[in-house]
This record gives structure tokens, C-alpha cells and sequence, in this order.
């Protein structure tokens, strides 16, 4: 469903007060609404499924951590995008928030501009998903099925569901099928990083969908590899 509202809201889940402060005010001075909670606790008691466009969300909380907050909020929102706020001694947690449902990361300290930067690449992400899935919410091809909108899948292993960022590459796939995409594009639009993050991320993430949907990963029919370009979705009509 499209919503059509005059501010994005973000739920700001900081515990170090001076941090929580200053960028509520900036993110409110960017024209975002901000509902600032101090522990994993309140971030869960505010959290309602929907609410918010974005959670900006620090890894070590009181009471509940970044990522028991992360893993129970995907429970009730698959879609629910999420920056998590690491820092630098992190490094090995990036992977496993990430892993949690995280959909990005941010490592502290970073710059203001950064966090920006982020957070509208975000949102701008979640609006074409949105506009994307709209028309085409339920996705098939071979015996893959795919609800864009809850990200329940089946296919000849079984049901499943997509992280995310899964859904979002293979739609971002489906949407330029039958054309070669670069990794570059990829990470550029769907992940909307530039050159701080290897292209092998896509490689991946490409190795996971051809798991789920391809019968034979190594020999692909729909998500297809073209040498020294990039991947390809093929589908036949
Ligand atoms: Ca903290």
C-alpha cells in the first residue's frame, strides 16, 4: 500500500544522550519526523508495524540490544528498513547485524553528512520497492513464487522467506529482466553504496537467490552470470 506522507518518520533508538540529541535535531532540521527512544526496551514498547519509514538503530543498548530489537521487529515486518549504528571495534558484528535484518550499517563515529546520506538513500530505496511492487506485488517464474509484499516465497525446495535486501535485489532483477545489470548498478541502487563496499557483496547475495530459486545453482536458467559485465534475470515470455 502507497502512503502518502508529509514527513518520513524515523525511530531513533540511541542510548548515549548527547548523540540521540544532536541527531534528532538534525534529522527533525532535514525534515524528518523523530520519535527518540533511550534502550531497546522503548524502542520496542514504541514500535508499531508501519509506523515508521526507517529505524536508525545502535547495536549496544540497554535492556534489549540492537540486534534482539532488529530480529523481533522483522518478526512482525519483514520490510521494516533498518540502519544499524555500529562501532569500529564492531567490525565482526557488522556481518551477523546485517544477518539480524539489518539492511545497512553505519560505523561510529561518522560524519553527520554520512548518516544523511544513508538515511535518504534509504528511504529513496523503500519508495521505488514500494512504486515497483505496487502493480506486481506476486512474482512467478519456473515454479518460484514470490509475494513482494510479505516476502513469503515458494519454489521446488519448499517455502521460505527473503530477507530485505533479498527481495529488493531480485526485484531490482526482475524489474531490468532480459538486460544486463552491472554489479556497480546493483550496489549503486540497491544497496545505495558507491566504493566503500566490494563488489563481492552482490556476488553474495547473487549466490543465495540462485540457491532458493534455481533447481541447479550451478548452472542457473533465470539468474544468470555475463562474464566481465555483471548478472542477467532471464525470463522467456
Ligand atoms: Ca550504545
Amino acid at each position: 500500500m502507497k502512503k502518502n506522507k508529509a514527513k518520513p518518520h524515523i525511530l531513533l533508538v540511541e542510548d548515549e544522550e548527547t548523540l540521540a540529541i544532536g541527531l534528532e535535531f538534525n534529522l527533525q532540521a532535514e525534515g524528518f519526523e523523530v520519535d527518540l527512544a533511550a534502550d531497546g526496551r522503548q524502542a520496542l514498547e514504541l514500535y508499531v508495524p508501519g509506523k515508521y519509514d526507517l529505524i536508525v538503530l545502535d547495536l549496544m543498548l540497554p535492556y534489549v540490544d540492537g540486534f534482539e530489537v532488529a530480529r523481533r521487529v522483522r518478526t512482525q515486518d519483514a520490510r521494516q528498513p533498518i540502519l544499524m549504528l555500529t562501532a569500529r571495534t564492531q567490525a565482526a558484528d557488522k556481518i551477523s547485524g546485517l544477518q539480524a535484518g539489518a539492511d545497512d550499517y553505519l560505523t561510529k563515529p561518522f560524519h553527520l553528512q554520512e548518516l544523511l546520506l544513508r538515511v535518504q538513500g534509504m528511504l529513496k530505496r523503500k519508495s521505488w520497492y514500494e512504486t515497483s511492487t505496487e502493480d506486481e506485488s506476486q512474482v512467478r517464474f519456473g515454479r518460484n513464487e514470490v509475494n513482494f509484499d510479505n516476502l513469503q516465497c515458494r519454489s521446488a525446495k519448499g517455502a521460505f522467506q527473503l530477507t530485505a535486501q533479498e527481495a529488493m535485489l531480485l526485484r531490482y532483477l526482475i524489474d531490468h529482466k532480459n538486460k544486463v545489470v552491472s554489479r556497480e548498478e546493483l550496489l549503486e541502487n540497491v544497496w545505495n553504496i558507491h566504493s566503500d563496499v566490494e563488489t563481492r557483496t552482490v556476488d553474495n547475495f547473487i549466490v543465495r537467490l540462485r540457491k532458493y530459486f534455481e533447481d541447479d545453482p550451478s548452472n542457473p536458467q533465470f539468474i544468470k552470470s555475463v562474464r566481465s559485465k555483471g548478472y542477467l534475470f532471464e525470463l522467456k515470455e
